[in-house]
């Protein structure tokens, strides 16, 4: 959880919005940096680490941000979040885009890694209770299936990503076997080839409209901070 008196008021947005969080140096100094026109720099020319993330919960009042961050084999925000210390300084900046609710909807398919289950959760809590929501969660580990908000018209399917398969397969193989109707809006986010595979895969065999399905990469295999495609 991230607190401080500059989050009171924070807006945290729509369910599966995003905050960009700017990482301390190594030594655990922070400098905000300037934009370039181009990109943000500090002032001695170097690149900060700036990752997004999803606002899990806010508490505005209180200026208390909760945050869930899947450590992995390397980076500079799994190696941050790993040696975090209360008492040590970070910047956000936010709120970025979320999902927009179409009340008149009431089928959801939503597929997602880990990176992805802060957004799957806030949207679990936001949908309306009568909506029929079939969630997909891959997990590369065991420790990745966590407890999600309860929702009384969910169903939840966990999928293992076997050793050495590439990030997203089996989420997509998931996706693949899901019955879709005419009105199913179908949510993804997670690995940016393996979510392409999944979105070529609604609209080029399933014929789904393009307005039902919002497929997002969340990061790149083998590239640092890549999110956002
Ligand atoms: C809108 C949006 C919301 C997001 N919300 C969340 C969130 O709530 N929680 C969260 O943990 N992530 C979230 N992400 C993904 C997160 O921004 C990236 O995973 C980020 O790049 C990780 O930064 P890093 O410094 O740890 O690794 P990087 O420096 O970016 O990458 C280093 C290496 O680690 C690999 N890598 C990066 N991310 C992962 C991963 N998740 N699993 C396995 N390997 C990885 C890269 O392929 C690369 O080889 C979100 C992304 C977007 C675009």
């Amino acid at each position: 959880m991230l607190a401080g008196d500059e989050l009171v008021g924070l807006d945290p947005g729509l369910p599966a919005a995003s905050v960009r969080l700017l990482l301390p140096r190594s030594d655990g100094t922070l400098e905000v940096p300037t934009w370039n026109g181009n990109e943000f720099l500090r002032a001695d020319g170097s690149r900060p680490a700036i990752r997004t993330l999803t606002p899990l919960r806010a508490d505005t009042e209180r200026g208390e941000l909760t945050l869930e961050i899947v450590r992995h084999d390397e980076g500079p925000l799994s190696d941050w979040v790993t040696d975090a210390r209360a008492g040590d300084p970070v910047a956000v900046s936010g709120t970025g885009r979320g999902f927009e609710i179409d009340p008149t909807v009431t089928d959801y398919v939503l597929a997602g890694d880990e990176s992805a289950i802060p957004a799957i959760s806030t949207l679990l809590e936001a949908l309306p209770s009568t909506a029929t929501i079939r969630v997909v969660v891959e997990v590369a580990a065991p420790d990745g299936r966590v407890e999600l908000p309860t929702h009384p018209g969910a169903s939840v399917q966990w999928v293992d990503l076997p050793a050495g398969a590439a990030p997203g397969d089996a989420m997509s193989t998931a996706v693949r076997s899901v019955d879709l109707g005419a009105d199913t809006v179908i949510w993804a986010a997670g690995e940016a080839a393996g979510v392409q595979r999944i979105r070529t895969h609604l609209f080029e065999e399933r014929d789904v409209p393009r307005g039902r399905a919002h497929v997002r990469g969340y990061w790149k295999h083998g590239r640092a901070g890549a999110g956002g495609a």
